[in-house]
């Protein structure tokens, strides 16, 4: 599926006038208007505390974007796709995680709700001659209702690898708990075996041991199916804190030194209830290869204007109109202060930029890295008459003035920016996590460079 397919199905959907409808307005602000009146009523009348009308709030709504996941299961050339609204950041985001969590404890009494397949099949009854529901099939045979694993026919083989840099204790844990599954579905007992026997066969091809795996179907085997279909009883949750990290690599160590040392915290604080037993060790997922390759807002087909001819020319130009053009550095790279690395600027920045991260540079090739909402040269400005004032409580005007370096020295390059936000959202909160980053790309902070710890520098 190319990226003219995904647009030609997005439009298709998106065209038919009884589902959507095409607005003039973008209506965020006047919805957002409305909500915040609805929440600062409730709150005056006691319905809900200020804690919880501050979270309902979204200060900077994000318009929601509509993707489609393809239902490769319904055709594998052209897939259709299962529209989506992704709201995260949008004004009704917080409201709806607020409703989701009251309707819960109603939803699960609904008598449609079924909680999962164990739930399904003790719920059967009347069921004409076969029907699939999840992962199982049921069907009639002598009079009777009877339950068989049902695979999809796109589904493949993809069972995680034995070798899979997964936890350990889960990679190991999960053919016994796919074989339990298989046994808790499959109602005949000639065909549990064969069923089983699939279930090992494709574990063999992810290269799981045999031996294991024989062990695991005996003793599948050998539980009472009915057993298996009771209400799962959950082990009361301890008191154990949990320790929660992104599993990598080094985490065995981790949680090995956590371990061996915890009784120093136990044994030390014997007065302190939740240091008694050691912490409950679990991971958080770490971002996966369809984390970075996939994204749900493919952006505007609309390209920038381009106002001249031939290539435009990117990087740095002066206004040839101010205080500051003679500080600008021109060109479209720069190196980095330590290592060397070349970057390239992708876009054509002026004096007059603003929301844009710049980099100062003196004659000893120290760098300081800022950011303004302002137009750049205002900024500047301010950085040269803080020299020319001798500020020394500020780093730049303080290394300037230790160094004998004059004002004129003073050179700067705009090399980022955050354009206005198509979407909607806080470009303040965008332009101090991009300023923040440069820091850290170009190792500014002093002695390496002239900035001091994180500064809210921004609004000057
Ligand atoms: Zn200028
Ligand atoms: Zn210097």
């Amino acid at each position: 599926m190319d990226t003219a397919q995904y647009v030609g199905e997005i439009r298709s959907q998106l065209s038919d006038g009884d589902v959507y409808e095409r607005l003039q307005v973008n209506p965020t602000q006047v919805y957002k208007l409305e909500l915040d009146n609805m929440i600062d009523e409730a709150l005056h009348d006691g319905l809900i505390d200020t804690k919880l009308a501050k979270y309902l709030k979204v200060d900077h709504p994000v318009v929601p974007v509509l993707y489609t996941l393809p239902k490769i299961h319904k055709d594998l050339q052209r897939p259709p796709g299962r529209p989506i609204v992704l709201g995260r950041g949008s004004l009704c985001n917080k409201v709806a995680i607020f409703l989701d969590r009251l309707l819960r404890k109603f939803a699960t009494s609904a008598p449609s709700y079924v909680r999962d397949t164990s739930d399904f099949i003790r719920s059967l009854e009347g069921v004409q001659s076969k029907m699939q529901f999840l992962d199982t099939c049921v069907y009639k045979s002598d009079g009777l209702l009877h339950t068989d694993l049902f695979v999809k026919h796109t589904d493949r083989n993809n069972l995680l690898h034995f070798s899979s840099e997964h936890p350990r204790r889960m990679v190991e844990s999960l053919p016994w708990s796919q074989l339990l599954r298989v046994r808790r579905i499959v109602s005949n007992d000639t065909l549990v075996d064969k069923r089983l026997d699939e279930m090992c066969l494709k574990f063999l091809a992810r290269g799981y041991p045999g031996t294991d795996l024989a062990g695991f179907k005996a003793r599948a085997l050998s539980k009472e199916r009915v057993e298996l279909l009771g209400p799962r009883v959950r082990a009361l949750t301890d008191k154990r804190i949990p320790f929660i990290t992104a599993y990598n690599s080094l985490s065995n160590q981790i949680s090995g030194v956590i371990r061996r040392h915890w009784p120093l915290l136990s044994l030390g604080h014997a007065n302190i209830q939740e240091f008694q037993l050691p912490p409950l060790l679990s991971y958080r997922r770490n971002r996966n290869l369809k984390d970075e390759l996939v994204v749900s807002d493919i952006g505007s087909s609309k390209r920038e204007l381009q106002t001249t001819f031939g290539r435009p020319s990117l990087g740095n130009f002066p206004c040839l109109n101010c205080a500051c053009c003679n500080n600008m550095v021109k060109g479209a790279s720069f190196y980095h202060p330590h290592t060397g690395r070349k970057y390239e600027i992708r876009k054509r920045y002026t004096c007059k930029t603003s929301f844009a991260v710049y980099v100062l540079s003196c004659p000893c090739g120290l760098y300081y890295v800022g950011a303004t909402t302002m137009e750049v040269r205002a900024r500047i400005s301010k950085h040269k008459s803080t020299i020319r004032t001798r500020r020394v409580e500020l780093p730049v005007p303080r290394h300037f003035h230790d160094m004998g370096h004059s004002v004129n020295q003073l050179r700067y390059r705009i090399i980022d920016d955050v354009p206005v936000l198509r979407r909607g959202g806080d470009r303040v909160s965008f332009l101090k996590k991009k300023e923040l980053k440069w820091i850290f790309e170009l190792d500014t902070l002093s002695p390496r460079g002239m900035n001091i710890e994180y500064q809210q520098s921004i609004f000057l």
